[in-house]
């Protein structure tokens, strides 16, 4: 309890006994309320007490909270569905954020779609020396082929263009941005990406994975407030979706000191559990001070390091143990040799850091479950609960591997509804098996994270809980199911998007379900979820949400 100077505290009383107690514990009643229990059980619940720090002080029957919280404030929640706030194991932040402030081509069904949206972005703002973008997809597009700068220049040639991939790992340039990074056909190809060119070998504007960083590296820098319009944006974005905590995989210097900033100011309206990207310098700068387990309430952490195995299926980057089928000459590319890559892991393992690796094709997979065997017990770093990022397409007999490990599957469910059609045409019908696995991982006793991976999905958790269930996309297919065989309960996908989660960041005692002690994390939604056809799980909307007892978002804010 905090001392009070004499004649304060006599104001405070004063101010109670006009407005009500200011810092009084709160229940919400008359909800339609689930969460999970430590043992599993799916518990109901009609009324829930926190105090004014935020935590749960009882879950139950309206009769059981009133007795645990006598002098609360009460809120009706007039019958509405409560669940604990959901978490997102894995997404980019200030990708979210970028992408609903530039120009999103994520829902370009052609490319000529995609070049008018370029040049309406373009004319809609003149100011920008560089227009930015992100979300097209040549598989959509149904082009068979990479677009091109020349095709760009025909929507925008006085200014240099940097148009994204929906999944990252490629870039479009038009002229002007090739020129800008001297990028001409005498450029070779860099370690771990492609320049693709024509027959002449003359590059035709778009970068696979690490290629993209020759114009990375001439973009202008960001300056800190426009971070903080993305970030605010993406918070914003995040609350609405009924995410109460965030992994961000991937962050600098920069990210970490706006989001210790926004922490300090009580700007964070959503748990972010950060990686560092890398082992480079910005590492060695923030793990000076060792792991940070909990900053700010538990707002923050920043304990886990995110590296790169391979690239995306899509750009048939990722990095498969015998040729894409769709592509006989090619394997795609691991990204580092063995020896950097275990050299990096292992850096930040014996500095106490929770790994966690990108790893999308069979060969990636490989790499890393090597990696981890060899170095999880020389660096006795077991208790970090490392993970493999997406563990997206992985050998039959290398399932098994990631519970004798001890590695995290951290899987995103609308990968799989978004993928189906170009991932089997690109591993073949054998391969197939192994990917998307989330039944025979859950089977061998794995702890599956969910995550979205937005910006490249959506951040919406629903859209994940979905897919997850139903193996289906929004529009309901295919009818029985892609692969139907591998598709989760709803309970575990709940449990993926919650408490597994939360575990797979070292929160499961504070945050992923509502019990006494834990953090008041949750959100009211406008159907009941477990009573519903799972057929429309996508279609929950968020009403409210709550951050350790505050709300972030929704009506009455
Ligand atoms: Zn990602």
């Amino acid at each position: 309890m905090r001392l009070i100077p004499l004649q304060s505290s006599l104001f405070v009383l004063a101010a109670m006994g006009a407005l009500g107690c200011a810092h009084a514990d709160t229940v919400i009643d008359n909800v339609n309320g689930y969460t999970l229990d430590g043992k599993n059980a799916l518990l109901r619940f009609a009324s829930m007490a926190f105090d004014d720090k935020g935590k749960v002080i009882a879950v139950g029957s309206k009769a059981q909270v009133a007795a645990r919280a006598p002098k609360a404030k009460h809120v009706d929640m007039q019958g509405k569905t409560v669940i604990p706030g959901l978490i997102d194991a894995h997404g980019h932040v200030f990708g979210l954020g970028e992408q609903l402030t530039q120009l999103d081509l994520a829902g370009s069904a052609t490319l000529a779609d995609a070049l008018k949206a370029a040049g309406d972005y373009a004319r809609a703002n003149p100011a920008q020396a560089w227009l930015r973008g992100r979300g097209w997809n040549q598989e959509i597009w149904k082009l068979g082929r990479f677009p091109t700068a020349a095709e760009l220049d025909g929507a925008v040639a006085d200014r240099p263009v940097w148009l994204e991939r929906v999944d990252g790992h490629a870039g479009w340039a038009n002229t002007k941005a090739l020129q800008l990074a001297g990028i001409t056909r005498d450029t070779p190809d860099p370690a771990g990406g492609k320049i693709m060119r024509d027959a002449a070998g003359n590059a035709t504007g778009v970068l696979v994975d690490a290629a993209q960083e020759l114009v990375g590296k001439v973009l202008p820098r960001q300056t800190e407030a426009g971070a903080r319009v993305v970030l605010d944006r993406a918070l914003q974005q995040i609350a609405s979706m009924g995410l109460t905590s965030v992994h961000d995989a991937g962050i600098g210097a920069a990210q970490d000191a706006l989001y210790r900033n926004y922490a300090d100011h009580g700007k964070l309206t959503a748990r972010v559990y950060a990686m560092i990207g890398d082992t480079g310098e910005d590492f060695d700068l923030l793990s000076a001070k060792g792991p940070l387990k909990t900053y700010a309430g538990d707002m923050y952490a920043l304990r886990a390091v995110k590296l790169y195995s391979d690239g995306a299926l899509g750009s048939r980057g990722a990095a498969l143990l015998a040729p894409y089928s769709d592509e006989p000459k090619s394997h795609g590319l691991l990204f580092r040799k063995n020896a950097d890559i275990y050299a990096m892991m292992e850096k930040a393992m014996k500095r106490g850091y929770q790994v966690n690796v990108h790893a999308i094709g069979d060969a990636g997979n490989r790499q890393i479950l090597d990696g981890y065997q060899k170095l999880v017990g020389q660096t006795a770093s077991a208790g970090q609960r490392h993970r493999m990022e997406h563990a997206q397409v992985v050998a039959l007999s290398d399932i098994a591997r990631f519970k004798s490990i001890g590695i995290v599957p951290s899987m995103q469910p609308t990968h799989a509804t978004s993928d189906m059609n170009m991932a089997e045409q690109r591993v073949g019908a054998e391969r197939i098996k192994g990917a998307y696995a989330w039944r025979t991982f859950l089977k061998q006793g794995s702890r599956i994270a969910c995550g979205s991976d937005f910006p490249v999905e959506s951040s919406n958790p629903f859209y994940g809980i979905h897919a997850a269930v139903t193996r289906q996309d929004a529009a309901g297919k295919p009818a029985a199911g892609w692969y139907a065989n591998e598709a989760m309960t709803l309970k575990e996908a709940f449990r993926c998007f919650t408490l597994d989660a939360a575990y797979s960041a070292h929160q499961e005692k504070t945050l992923g379900s509502l019990e006494a002690g834990k953090w008041a994390d949750f959100i009211v939604i406008d159907q009941d979820i477990f009573t519903i056809p799972a057929a429309d799980i996508h279609k929950t909307g968020v009403l409210q949400t709550w951050v350790g007892g505050r709300q972030v978002f929704g009506a009455g804010k």
